[in-house]
């Protein structure tokens, strides 16, 4: 026996998943077993141009349910943006109760979700008026003590599995960082998947959301916290990831793309809540804050250096990597894992993603500042523990 097993584990899933093309229609009747007055946040002004989200608010008059537009997330959320859309939740008088309160809806990416997320828990927990107050490892170090309100996502990116995980992920750049609000109370209680939704996000956000949920079912597999379930769970979406990504990027319109990438995406956020991640996306949220690099595109740069560096501490799970990716047997691990980062760097230079981090705007000054800010729960989960200076140096070596 070659790969650990770990035999005591937990196993959180989100408690209703509805997945299917054009299944958008039965919003309404999902989100009236949730409440009556739906406050709906998007993430995208291609869906609200295209008429998507007037279908959606169709449909949940349809069904008895008060659409209320909340506001948007057309970038990734910050502290300003999770403050100011919980005060506008509660000054609407938002509140659950039972089927017969509000409901938050997300439709849109991470972004969108991850606001509506933090948002929604903001609007119950009132201990501090700033979001700030419950980040993990910045302000006062808050509890989400009360359940937020009832959340209905609505995911349109195939990318980060905000749908299925427990956190939202909020920005500041003054102070500088990226921290997460976390909770098992804020999982959604509703994720409704419609990859019909994800035919018009462009190329290269294809690409770059792609390879966020790639690189998620991978560090999720190898983390020090990896377990059974999540780990069976990532090799199906990695298998169907590694087929779809290049097509879902060259022909956006491609029906069964779409719908692996969605599924992939999903099964990337049910295997990140659980196991955690590793050092790609601890640097990932570093490069965010201190270059501006759109999350997909951090995280796919830093997987191919990723995986070199934890090739010696996981040699049989990352062997396993590279069958599931390229479909086929190797005779030894080294080849399984030598064939997981060819691969890997295939993927990427067929979807356009930059080899070099001078290519995404870093300079050598920089570096020293995202080593510094790469310390957090993704990179405790890494399965190699790196000092500063080995991080440093792994920096230099793709600069
Ligand atoms: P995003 O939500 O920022 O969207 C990327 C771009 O795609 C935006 O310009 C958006 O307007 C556009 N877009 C979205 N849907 C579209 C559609 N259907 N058609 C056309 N354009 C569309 O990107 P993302 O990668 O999905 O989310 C990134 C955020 O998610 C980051 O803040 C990241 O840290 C966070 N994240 C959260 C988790 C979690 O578990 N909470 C996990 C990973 C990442």
């Amino acid at each position: 026996m070659t790969s650990s097993f770990r035999a005591s584990y937990d196993f959180f899933a989100p408690p209703r998943i509805v997945f299917g093309w054009c299944r958008r229609a039965e919003v309404g009747k999902l989100a009236r077993s949730l409440g009556r007055r739906a406050f709906l946040l998007h993430g995208s002004s291609t869906l609200e141009c295209s008429g998507v989200l007037a279908g959606i608010c169709g449909c949940l008059r349809q069904e008895g349910v008060e659409p209320v537009e909340i506001g948007s997330a057309l970038r990734e959320p910050e502290v300003v943006d999770v403050d100011r859309t919980a005060r506008a939740l509660r000054e609407s008088g938002a509140r659950s109760n039972g089927g017969s309160g509000d409901v938050v809806i997300a439709v849109g990416g991470g972004s969108a979700i991850d606001l509506a997320k933090a948002a929604a828990a903001m609007a119950t927990n009132r201990k501090s008026p700033t979001v700030k107050d419950y980040l993990e490892g910045v302000g006062a170090g808050l509890q989400i003590d009360e359940d937020p309100l009832p959340l209905l996502a609505m995911p349109t990116t195939a990318g980060t599995g905000s749908e299925a995980t427990k956190n939202a992920v909020i920005s500041s750049f003054d102070p500088p960082f990226k921290k997460s609000l976390r909770s098992d109370r804020m999982v959604p209680r509703i994720v409704l998947v419609d990859p019909e939704l994800s035919v018009s996000v462009p190329p290269t956000t294809t690409a770059y959301t792609g390879m966020d949920a790639i690189t998620q079912l991978i560090e999720s597999y190898i983390t020090v916290k990896a377990s059974p379930i999540p780990q069976a769970i990532a090799l199906q979406g990695l298998a169907l990831a590694a087929q779809a990504i290049v097509l879902a990027f060259r022909d956006g319109g491609n029906r069964e793309a779409r719908e692996r990438m969605a599924h992939a995406a999903l099964l990337s956020g049910m295997a990140l809540a659980n196991s955690g991640l590793g050092m790609a996306h601890g640097v990932a949220a570093a490069l965010g804050i201190h270059a501006r690099v759109p999350h997909g595109l951090a995280c796919a740069v830093m997987l191919p250096v990723a995986l070199r560096v934890n090739q010696g501490a996981r040699p049989a799970e990352i062997s396993r990597l590279g069958e599931v990716l390229c479909g086929r047997g190797f005779s030894s691990p080294e080849d399984g894992a030598r064939a997981a980062l060819e691969k890997i760097e295939e993927l990427s230079s067929e979807v356009r993603i930059p080899r070099r981090l001078r290519e995404i705007n870093v300079t050598r000054e920089l570096l020293p500042v995202l080593v510094k800010s790469s310390r957090g729960n993704s990179m405790s989960g890494n399965p190699r523990q790196l000092s500063d200076e080995e991080i440093l140096s792994i920096l230099e070596s793709i600069l």
